[in-house]
């Protein structure tokens, strides 16, 4: 039986109660011998400040990096806001990211047939949506140098960010997409800038030359970020994997993760390169949502956003594709009964508490042993 080492970082506000319920649904795959889950748990955010004054221990670092996959929830919260800056709980999340050196972020948008009035566009456009965004997550200009605001001494600053990209980034990132579109619907769209931006320019010619060498066989196709984000909202179904740089992707996958409605229901993962000790790539999954102060501790939160993060660790940390597609059934079919907690309740819905949605869920799963 394959031997699953987790780390779990459940984190601050609702965090602990989205990631109980996850532990629920890891119960019910252990019980019937998918896999032999190790489970390690540790801190993240403003607990691990209040805990021992830092945003990560270094110990709960060298657990991740002996971890097969890290499942965190969410950190942060009005308690830590005056913490200093170095040790605020983000920090602990960018620690993670920058020394498990997580380029790729997958963020699904999926849209569930139960849950398509929930969008704010029509039926027909958003039912049965199933698109991938895989945004490029350390590059860019959000670490490009120089950074800097300066003074220029009369009475005017300027500020500078550097939009930068080598190729080996370009390709790395553009592999993970093609490698996803191969197990979806073959189809990769590129999207930059290159009518402004150098950078674009050079994205456009590395995914080119990457396609033409080593993934002929997946379509592909360009559109600018602009023309892509208003395609997004007119008809996103024409799409199956979009690839795109740190900045363009933060954006378009926020305006792709309203399209299905709650932030409560969108998960992600980020990935790096495989570790060769282990042979697995490292990884990170956790929701798109932050710690919700205010509904935490109340049972109000959607557990389906956490526990779609370990749907995804199954699939791509684990290739166990069949646990996974069950898993996504059994959300699918709870929601169907018409289940919701508050973020999704629709009129005529029952609304459950978070505990109630994990159970409901894992008592589907249950009942549809693989
Ligand atoms: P948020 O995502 O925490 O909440 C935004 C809104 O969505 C709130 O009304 C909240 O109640 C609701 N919401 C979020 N998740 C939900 C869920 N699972 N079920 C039901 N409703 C849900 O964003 P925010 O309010 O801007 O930030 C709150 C704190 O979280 C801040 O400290 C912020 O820095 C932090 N944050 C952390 C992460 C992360 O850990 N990755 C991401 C974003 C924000």
């Amino acid at each position: 039986m394959t031997t699953i080492k987790l780390l779990l970082l459940p984190g601050d506000g609702i965090g602990p109660e989205v990631m109980a319920e996850v532990e629920k649904i890891i119960g019910v795959f252990a019980s019937e011998g998918a896999a032999n889950f190790e489970i390690e748990k540790g801190l993240v955010g403003g607990c691990a400040y209040d805990a021992h004054g830092q945003a990560i221990s270094d110990s709960d670092m060298a657990l991740a990096g002996a971890a097969d996959a890290v499942l965190l929830a969410a950190v942060g919260g009005p308690k830590w806001d005056a913490v200093p800056y170095d040790v605020r709980p983000e920090a602990g999340l960018l620690r993670l990211r920058k020394e498990l050196a997580l380029y790729a972020n997958l963020r699904p948008a999926i849209c569930y047939p139960a849950l398509a009035s929930a969008s704010s566009l029509k039926r027909e456009v958003v039912e049965g949506l199933d698109i991938m965004i895989v945004r490029e997550l350390t590059g860019g200009v959000y670490f490009g140098e120089p950074k800097q605001i300066f003074d220029l001494g009369n009475g005017q600053k300027r500020a500078i960010d550097t939009q930068v990209y080598d190729t080996f980034e370009i390709e790395r990132i553009g592999r993970t997409a093609f490698e996803l579109a191969r197990k979806r619907g073959n189809k990769v769209t590129s999207s930059e800038k290159r009518n402004v931006m150098k950078s674009g320019v050079l994205w456009h010619e590395v995914m080119i030359a990457l396609h033409k060498r080593e993934y002929p066989d997946v379509k592909l196709e360009h559109q600018l970020a602009d023309a892509l984000g208003m395609q997004l909202v007119r008809w996103p179904k024409q799409f199956d994997v979009i690839v795109t740089d740190n900045l363009f992707g933060d954006m378009l996958s926020d305006v792709a993760a309203m399209l299905t409605g709650s932030l409560g229901m969108l998960p992600s993962a980020s990935l790096g390169d495989v570790d060769p000790k282990s042979g697995r790539r490292r990884a990170l999954y956790e929701p798109v949502h932050g710690s919700a102060p205010d509904i935490a501790g109340k049972g109000l939160a959607n557990p389906i956003a956490m526990i779609g993060s370990f749907g995804m660790a199954l699939r791509y940390s684990f290739g166990l594709n069949a646990a996974a597609d069950r898993l996504d059934a059994a959300i699918a079919r709870v929601l169907e009964t018409g289940l919701r907690t508050a973020d999704i309740r629709g009129e005529g819905d029952r609304l459950v508490s978070t505990g109630e949605m994990g159970d409901a869920i894992a008592a589907e799963l249950g009942r549809n042993p693989g």
